[in-house]
């Protein structure tokens, strides 16, 4: 068993830190105050390659491993405080780029996947609604077919991107009745008469990642718009979310291994008294438990991404890790928090919005009591 990225993954991961450094984390405290979505950060993303790293090169991406994908991510996240932007790619990529990949037919790829690469487009996902979360499948956003046509009539909440996206992905039912199996897959342009975005939504974290309502009424798009097989919408949306999960909190993990740094040259240097605080075993323990973490977390994302890449169920694993390092990631922001003392309740020392912006990775691509649903399925209990 291998342990180590190659020289190849070392170098771009490394390459990634200094490019987020550099490009990506300037003035977060105020663009994190007025909820400031940077699009000057989404195209440098994709001009260095983020938006388009796991999509084959004839689509304009660079074909990367998902092993290589998810160094690259964790890079940035230990390089950029901006989980918000982050946060913003990764929905793009898991749920527009990979289900079109995956599920498009030749033309939606040759006509939306380049866009989604360079970053001219930017990408939503319309799948949670008022009265259908957890239980996404009972959405009751209404498909009607007509002619060579399908009429979406319906709400969709919590739509992350949706007030600056271009491209929007959007599951309805063709009779709530039939459940899973109803379920249909669309890939609707901005633009399309019927298609609008509703009100805005603020939220406690990820600030600068714009979310909004998403309404159709009586949204007429062509055949050509259905992502995947009519009444198989479950499988992209399944699809588009075991990607996510495997892949979302790399930038996670990095972030908790720059807390890390953080917390430990703090305890080094902070004294009360007579001794730096990091000699009390109290303080000592709350960052070896971040050590911890931080290393389990790692070894799980890269065992997925290994997983992945082999081909082999990772659904299981991807669950895990979703519960996991989401969790962790909590209770590390937490610890980063109450190391530094009443300064790490202070704004400027941007533990306090690290840890506002932890707590939406146990919610978004299905919350912590889902993922634990998932093992136990997947343990047959
Ligand atoms: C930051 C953020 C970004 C998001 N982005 C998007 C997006 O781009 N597109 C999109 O479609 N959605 C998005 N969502 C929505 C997200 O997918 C839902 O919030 C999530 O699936 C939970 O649904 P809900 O909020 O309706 O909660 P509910 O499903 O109502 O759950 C409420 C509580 O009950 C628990 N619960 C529900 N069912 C069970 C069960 N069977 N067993 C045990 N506990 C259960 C939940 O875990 C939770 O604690 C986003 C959410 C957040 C926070």
């Amino acid at each position: 068993m291998d342990f180590d990225l190659t020289a190849e993954q070392l170098s771009l991961q490394k390459a990634a830190i200094d490019f987020a450094r550099a490009e990506l984390s300037s003035d977060m405290i105020r663009r994190d105050a007025e909820r400031a979505f940077s699009h000057d950060g989404w195209k440098k993303c994709a001009a260095f390659g983020v938006h388009g790293l796991p999509i084959p090169e004839e689509f304009g991406g660079s074909g990367s491993d998902p092993v290589t994908t998810v160094a690259v991510m964790e890079g940035l996240g230990y390089g950029s405080p901006d989980q918000g932007l982050l946060f913003s790619i990764n929905a793009h990529m898991w749920t527009n780029s990979i289900p079109l990949l995956i599920y498009g037919t030749a033309e939606q790829k040759q006509k939306y996947l380049p866009g989604l690469c360079d970053g001219s487009l930017i990408g939503a996902n319309g799948a949670s609604e008022p009265n259908a979360g957890s239980d996404v499948f009972s959405m009751r956003t209404r498909v009607t077919k007509s002619g060579n046509e399908y009429i979406l009539d319906g709400t969709k909440t919590f739509v992350t991107n949706a007030p600056v996206a271009d491209l929007f992905a959007v599951y309805g039912t063709l009779d709530p009745k039939l459940g899973a199996t109803g379920i249909c897959g669309f890939i609707i342009e901005k633009g399309t008469p019927g298609l609008s975005v509703g009100k805005k939504m603020d939220k406690m974290g990820l600030r600068t990642s714009p979310m909004a309502e998403l309404v159709l009424e009586n949204c007429r798009v062509p055949a050509a718009a259905l992502l995947g097989r009519e009444g198989r919408g479950a499988e992209v949306f399944s699809c588009s979310m075991g990607w996510e999960r495997a892949c979302i909190l790399a930038t996670c993990v990095g972030t908790m291994r720059r807390q890390l740094e953080r917390c430990i040259d703090y305890a080094r240097t902070r004294k009360q008294f007579g001794q730096p605080i990091g000699k009390f075993q109290s303080v000592a323990n709350r960052i070896v438990d971040m050590k911890l973490r931080y290393e389990t977390a790692r070894l799980m994302i890269y065992k997925v991404g290994w997983l992945m890449q082999k081909n082999k169920s990772a659904d299981m694993d991807a669950a895990m890790i979703k519960l996991y390092v989401s969790e962790a990631f909590v209770k590390s922001c937490l610890d980063a928090v109450q190391i530094h003392g009443g300064s790490g309740f202070m704004t400027e020392l941007e533990f306090e919005r690290e840890l506002r912006d932890s707590v939406g990775s146990t919610l978004y691509s299905g919350t912590t009591e889902i993922q634990r649903n998932i093992i136990a399925r997947g343990l047959r209990i």
